[in-house]
């Protein structure tokens, strides 16, 4: 009788000791979420085979590839869970919907930021929610900043192409920190640049303007990169210009910003996304996508160093939204091997190709090559289009077998007088909207190494999950995407379940 009463004893103490620390456990202070647009288990294989190769060592051997600097720094995280990515009604989600899962918990539609399917109903984001519970907030992306996967954290609007209206809802947040991209509709028809003074924000867009946060934090920050290509979007992190700082620099920046005043003793909530990871993979750029992977896994290099200095109080996520282009490790043409070498010889994105090379060499060489010349090998007596092959893609001509020799051809005619003799769906199955020339070299030398693409959009695989830091336990298993922004409310202590109605 008294054994039984001691051991009941010791049963209802250990019953509440463990209530104490499941009611009781303080939330994480500090939480980062890095979202990989357009990333999936491909994306990072392929990225760590580069990265071995880059490295002396060879993509083909496990001993190389699993040496720990060959591995990005999310895959090397203790914990590691699976997401479901297709939103309301589509197999195949957009980022707009994806990014709403992620951030208010609520399957939507395709091109939908914030609201329900039925576009009648708004919801509050994990980072408004982190706001409200007097956290420091701060979103990041390598695209513009009003593009929908930021958006997703602070705006609801019926369609990703409000962008203006995306831009104002961005002035009137109070978060302390946005950095990377510009704003893609900043003027018409309100003027977000004179609304964001209005509101006490500062804008920035010089790399020394910005890299003086590092030591003189300030709130209210928008850190914009002075060089932006195309669609307020940064340059692919392989062709950084100087002047700019790339994501892991824009990601530390935004550490010192939020991390002073401990985030007024309420520490943050950062968002990071990856956007031209994304771009990179519906172009089918292989090196290009790579290289955006890399940058971005740096971001959570920074992240991480953070979580060093503070492991019991901060959370740690990584993930994608959804797969893009269709990448595949291996290809038709290569059976079961690897190449990954000869991926090592491309020096620039397709998109700095084109606009730096491709424009000026046609606008020099189509006067001759176009009109009574077309039909006959062109290519081939284009030596100096076979030379930038060479310099920029790293891609022999003379070593190419005849097939691909003829839809290089095929591309160039294409290209370079705009009519070839492939049918309309040849057409459109080989190049999609890309400039016919620059993707067909891609794609020779993106399957040369034995990557495939099988899509110009997204697709529908499930998305691995990261988790590193306090309550990281939470993401382990097979879930939803609208079940992250769930765990992540529920871990920073917010009272009410998502969605929750603006
Ligand atoms: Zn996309």
């Amino acid at each position: 009788m008294k054994l039984r009463k001691s051991l009941t004893s010791i049963a209802f103490a250990c019953l509440m000791a463990f209530m104490a620390s499941a009611a009781y456990a303080a939330p994480p202070k500090y939480v980062f979420f890095f979202l990989g647009d357009g990333m999936s288990s491909t994306q990072i294989q392929a990225t760590e085979a580069y990265l071995t190769q880059v490295n002396g060592g060879s993509a083909q051997e496990a001993a190389d590839l699993l040496l720990p600097q060959n591995r990005l720094n999310m895959s090397k995280m203790p914990v590691a869970g699976l997401q479901t990515t297709f939103d309301a009604h589509a197999l195949m989600t957009d980022s707009a919907s994806s990014a709403t899962a992620f951030a208010c918990g609520i399957k939507t539609l395709s091109g939908v930021i914030g609201m329900n399917d039925t576009k009648d109903t708004s919801y509050k984001s994990v980072a408004q929610l982190a706001k409200e519970q007097g956290k420091k907030v701060g979103v990041i992306s390598s695209v513009s900043l009003d593009h929908a996967t930021p958006a997703a954290y602070y705006a609801s609007v019926p369609s990703r192409g409000n962008m203006n209206d995306i831009c104002v809802q961005m002035a009137n947040t109070g978060y302390e920190f946005f950095g990377g991209g510009g704003l893609a509709k900043p003027t018409a028809p309100t003027d977000v640049w004179a609304l964001l003074a209005a509101n006490g924000y500062e804008v920035l867009n010089t790399k020394a303007d910005i890299e003086d946060l590092l030591t003189n934090p300030r709130d209210k920050v928008v850190a914009i990169n002075p060089v932006l290509p195309g669609s307020a979007a940064m340059p692919y992190a392989i062709d950084k210009p100087e002047e700019n700082l790339s994501l892991a620099e824009i990601t530390n920046v935004a550490i010192k910003v939020l991390s002073a005043n401990d985030g007024h003793g309420r520490g943050f909530f950062l968002m990071v996304e990856g956007g031209k990871i994304d771009w990179a993979g519906h172009a089918n750029d292989a090196v290009a996508n790579i290289g955006d992977m890399i940058d971005f896994d740096n971001a959570v290099g920074m992240a991480l160093e953070f979580y060093r200095a503070h492991p019991r109080d901060t959370l740690i996520v990584v993930t994608g939204d959804h797969e893009t282009g269709g990448m595949t490790i291996g290809h038709a043409t290569t059976g079961y091997k690897a190449y990954y070498e000869k991926l090592l010889g491309q020096t620039k994105s397709y998109e700095n190709f084109q606009a730096n090379d491709w424009v000026p060499h046609k606008t020099l060489m189509a006067p001759g090559v176009c009109g009574s010349h077309l039909g006959v090998d062109n290519l081939a007596t284009d030596s100096a289009m076979i030379n930038l092959m060479q310099t920029v893609f790293g891609l022999d001509y003379y070593s190419l077998n005849d097939y691909q020799k003829e839809k290089l051809e095929d591309a160039y005619d294409k290209s370079m007088c705009g009519t070839n003799d492939n049918s309309g769906a040849e057409n459109t199955f080989l190049y999609s909207g890309y400039e016919p020339i620059v993707v067909t070299l891609t794609h020779i030398l993106n399957e040369n190494a034995s990557i495939g693409w099988t899509s110009y959009s997204h697709t529908g695989v499930p998305v691995p999950v990261f988790a590193q830091g306090a309550e990281a336990r939470n993401f382990y298993g097979f879930y939803d995407n609208t079940d992250i922004a769930k765990k992540l409310a529920r871990i920073m202590g917010i009272k009410q379940t998502l969605p929750i109605v603006k």
